[in-house]
Parts: C-alpha cells; structure tokens; sequence
C-alpha cells in the first residue's frame, strides 16, 4: 500500500511527502478510501496511530473537490477534547492543506473569544473547536452549520470522560442531518457505543 493509489489529488499527496511519510499507518489505509467513498467510520484507534492525517486527508480532498459555497460556512467540524488537541489537529490540516485554497480555523475556551469572531467572519471552510466554546460561539452568531457536510469527533471517549456529552448533543442538534460522520476513539465503551449509534450511520468499523 502506497499513498499514490489512495485517491488523494497531487496538492495533498505533495503535502504528505514534504511530511516524509512513505507508507500509510494500517488505521490510514483502511480510513482515507472508505471515507473518500463517503462512508461513515467508527475508528479505535490511539494517538499515535496516525489517525489525524486519516481523517484529514479525505476531508480535504472532499472540500477540494467541490467548490465552497459564496458565504464561505464551515463544510467540515472537528470537535476535540482538549485545546492541546485542537490545536495539533488544526496544524495538521494546514500542513496537509497548505497547496489547498481552503481555509481553517481552531477555536478553544480559555482564551478571548472576539479574535475568534473576526477569524470566523471572515469565512472558514474547516472548523476545529472544543465543544464549549464552539457553543458559546453558536450563541453569538459567529458560527453557522447550514453548509456543514462532515462531522469529526475526535477521541470521543475522552470527551465523555471530560463531561462533554451534554454540549455535544447541543452540537449534534444544530447540524444538518444528512452528513459524513467520523468518530474517533482509543475505547469503546458502552458510552461511546451509545453516542456512535446516534452520529455514525452503517459506519465501516475500524480497529488498530
Ligand atoms: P497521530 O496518531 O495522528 O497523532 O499521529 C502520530 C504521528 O505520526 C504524527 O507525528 C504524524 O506526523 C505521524 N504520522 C502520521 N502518519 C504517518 C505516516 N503515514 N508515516 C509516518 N509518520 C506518520
């Protein structure tokens, strides 16, 4: 298996090499062409396992291949436990994405939220964010989901463990209902299982 036949345009598969990557992680080779295929997947999967780039290759090359809409609204949602999280995952779809004209934004509590508003109006294609502060923002205005195709959690059961299930539900309620859904996890428990039967639709399972 090679990244050359995993269905990732020459911008993407450029970024990955300046990266050094030779081969796919095994949770890469089976995530990128199933999402590609417009699958919903479940993932176990640890950090460390490369899962970062097997959610972010395929999304970018989704948004890549169709052209944003003129108001330029978030088409894909990371949602992660941690600022920490956010903040890596978010470099990592610029690293990928730097040949690509989409544009991201990474949003976290515990700092100002006004420079967040005036990065998100000016239009964003890609949205990572921790759940409270994605909410606080909802609740101001600066964040609209009318245009959002895929929806990523990444380490879900983190999430649960950190109390966030109530804000994700919130979020879950405010996306349109016909959309790719991705969730990532290290466990899978009966409360991840519960929340996956409510995002994930005849999800491909993965486990690494
Ligand atoms: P993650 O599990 O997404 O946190 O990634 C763990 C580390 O593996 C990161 O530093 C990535 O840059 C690196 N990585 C991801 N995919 C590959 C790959 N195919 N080959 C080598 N390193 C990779």
């Amino acid at each position: 298996m090679s990244f050359a036949n995993l269905g990732l345009s020459d911008p993407i598969f450029r970024a990955v090499k300046e990266k050094g990557y030779s081969t796919p992680s095994p949770i890469q080779a089976e995530a990128i062409p199933a999402v590609l295929s417009g699958r919903d997947l479940l993932a176990a999967a640890q950090t460390g396992t490369g899962k970062t780039a097997g959610f972010t290759l395929p999304m970018l090359e989704i948004l890549n291949r169709a052209p944003a809409a003129k108001a330029r609204q978030a088409r894909a949602l990371v949602l992660t436990p941690t600022r920490e999280l956010a903040a890596q995952v978010a470099d990592s779809v610029s690293a990928y994405g730097k040949y690509l004209a989409l544009r991201s934004a990474v949003v976290f509590g515990g700092v100002k939220i006004n420079p967040q508003i005036a990065t998100l109006k000016q239009g964003v294609d890609i949205l990572v964010a921790t759940p409270g502060r994605l909410l606080d923002l909802h609740q101001q205005g600066a964040v609209a989901f009318d245009q959002l195709e895929m929806l990523v959690l990444d380490e879900a059961d983190r999430m649960l463990d950190m109390g966030f299930i109530h804000d994700i539900r919130k979020i879950l309620k405010l996306l349109p209902a016909k959309r790719q859904n991705l969730l990532f996890s290290a466990t899978f428990s009966n409360d991840i299982r519960a929340l996956a039967k409510s995002v994930v639709t005849d999800a491909l399972e993965v486990s690494v």
